[in-house]
């Protein structure tokens, strides 16, 4: 290769990369004018996040659940862990409210559910629940809470339960039944 034709692939080199960092500088500008919404429902657990995400195009009605916590002052996380009475996933009594915002958790326990679906039909179902309290503005704390559902959906033991959330989770199942046809079932 001649001198000339070197000066010209450097020159050359040199204009790609001015133009790539042109190129990832515009991307990363846009990224701070317009940062891609922060969902209400999170986990601190990089599976559990992952798992909601991919389930949402699946199903219907969990991305209408995850949309109204997202329209609504409640964040919620989602976190693995036992619950009481031996079920398999729970929202327990428990809220802080905070600059503007009701922090509240789902706990499931990913042993007892098993499977990637198991695990979205439960967090659909405790996200009706989620619903249910933030659509009380009444409810701060989870002293009111486990008052609201003492009220609304009362029972002889200290567990609650709606038709509500039933309904969402039975709904979640048939959504989810092409995919779970295509996810194998965690032993
Ligand atoms: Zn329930």
């Amino acid at each position: 290769m001649t001198a000339h034709h070197r000066h010209r692939t450097c020159t050359l080199y040199v204009a790609l990369l001015i133009l790539a960092s042109c190129l990832s500088g515009r991307r990363a500008l846009a990224q701070e004018v317009d940062p891609p919404p922060l969902s209400r429902v999170r986990s601190d657990d990089p599976s559990i996040a992952a798992l909601i995400e991919r389930g949402l195009p699946h199903s219907p009605t969990l991305r209408r659940l995850v949309a109204s916590v997202d329209a609504s002052d409640g964040i919620v996380h989602v976190a693995p862990g036992v619950c009481p009475g031996g079920v398999a996933a729970c929202l327990p009594n428990w809220m802080i409210s905070s600059g503007g915002n009701r922090f509240m958790r789902i706990v499931i326990d990913r042993r007892r559910l098993g499977s990637d679906w198991r695990l979205l039909v439960a967090i659909g179902h405790e996200l009706q629940h989620v619903l249910e309290v933030l659509d009380d503005r009444f409810v701060t704390d989870g002293r009111k809470m486990f008052f609201f559902y003492q009220q609304h959906a009362p029972t002889l033991q200290a567990q609650f339960e709606t038709q509500a959330a039933i309904r969402a989770g039975l709904s979640i199942r048939k959504e989810l039944h092409v995919w779970r046809r295509a996810v194998p079932t965690r032993p």
